[in-house]
C-alpha cells in the first residue's frame, strides 16, 4: 500500500477559522488514552505526526492534517478525562459540538473504542448524539493487538448488543492495532470510496 502523505495545517478552537471546507472531512476522536494519535501516527507511517499524549487531554484543539492534498483529516480532543474542571470540559465540548453541527464537508466521524473495555456509557451517548444531529459516524475498535481472535470477536459482539439497545443497525466499524498496523488499509479504502462521490 502507498501510505498516503499527510501535512499539519492548522489548530482552531472556533469552527469558523477551519480551512475553507472545499475537501472532503474526516475526524478521529474518542476517550483519552483510546490510541488516537497512535493510530493517525500508524496511518501515516510518521511517528511525530499526532502527538502521543502521555498528559491525557492534550491535544485541546480541532487539528486539521491535508492528506495527499485531497482530503482533510481533523484530530479532535480526547473527551471523558477526569483530570480537567467541570468548566473546561463543558468549553471542549462546545467546541467540538460546534464543529461537527457545521462543518459541511465533513463526511465521517471516526469514534475511536479500546476494544479490549466493556462498552462505556460516554462513548454510547456521544454516538446517540451524533446519530440525532444526523452526523455519519463509524467505530475504530483499537488495540486489537492486544486481545486472541476469539476475545476480540466476544468484546465487539458484547459491543454490538449494548449498541443495538438503542440502535436499529450497526455501523460500518473497523478492528485496528497501531502496533501492528492492522486494519489501516480499510480505513483508506473506506475514505477513497466516499471521496469518490465527494
Ligand atoms: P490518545 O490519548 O487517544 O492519543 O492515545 P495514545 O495514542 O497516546 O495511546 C495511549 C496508550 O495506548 C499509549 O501507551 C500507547 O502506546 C497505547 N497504544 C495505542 N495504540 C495501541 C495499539 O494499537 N496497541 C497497543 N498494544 N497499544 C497501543
Amino acid at each position: 500500500m502507498k501510505i498516503p502523505s499527510a501535512r499539519f495545517l492548522v489548530s482552531n478552537s472556533d469552527y469558523k477559522k477551519c480551512p475553507k471546507p472545499d475537501l472532503p472531512e474526516y475526524a478521529f476522536i474518542g476517550r483519552s488514552n483510546v490510541g488516537k494519535s497512535s493510530l493517525i501516527n500508524a496511518l501515516f507511517d510518521n511517528k511525530t505526526l499526532a502527538k502521543t499524549s502521555s498528559k491525557p487531554g492534550k491535544t485541546q484543539l480541532i487539528n486539521h492534517f491535508l492528506i495527499n492534498e485531497e482530503w482533510y483529516l481533523v484530530d479532535l480532543p480526547g473527551y471523558g478525562y477526569a483530570k480537567v474542571s467541570k468548566s473546561v470540559k463543558a468549553e471542549f465540548q462546545k467546541i467540538i459540538y460546534q464543529y461537527l453541527e457545521h462543518r459541511e464537508n465533513l463526511q465521517c466521524v471516526f469514534v475511536l473504542v479500546d476494544i479490549r473495555i466493556p462498552p462505556q456509557k460516554i462513548d454510547l451517548e456521544f454516538m446517540e448524539w451524533l446519530g440525532k444531529t444526523q452526523i455519519p459516524f463509524s467505530i475504530i475498535f483499537t488495540k486489537a493487538d492486544k486481545l486472541k481472535k476469539g476475545e476480540k470477536e466476544t468484546s465487539i459482539a458484547r459491543f454490538k448488543e449494548e449498541f443495538l439497545k438503542s440502535w436499529e443497525f450497526f455501523p460500518d466499524y473497523f478492528v485496528t492495532s497501531s502496533n501492528t498496523k492492522t486494519g489501516m488499509e480499510d480505513i483508506f479504502q473506506f475514505i477513497t470510496e466516499i471521496n469518490q462521490g465527494f
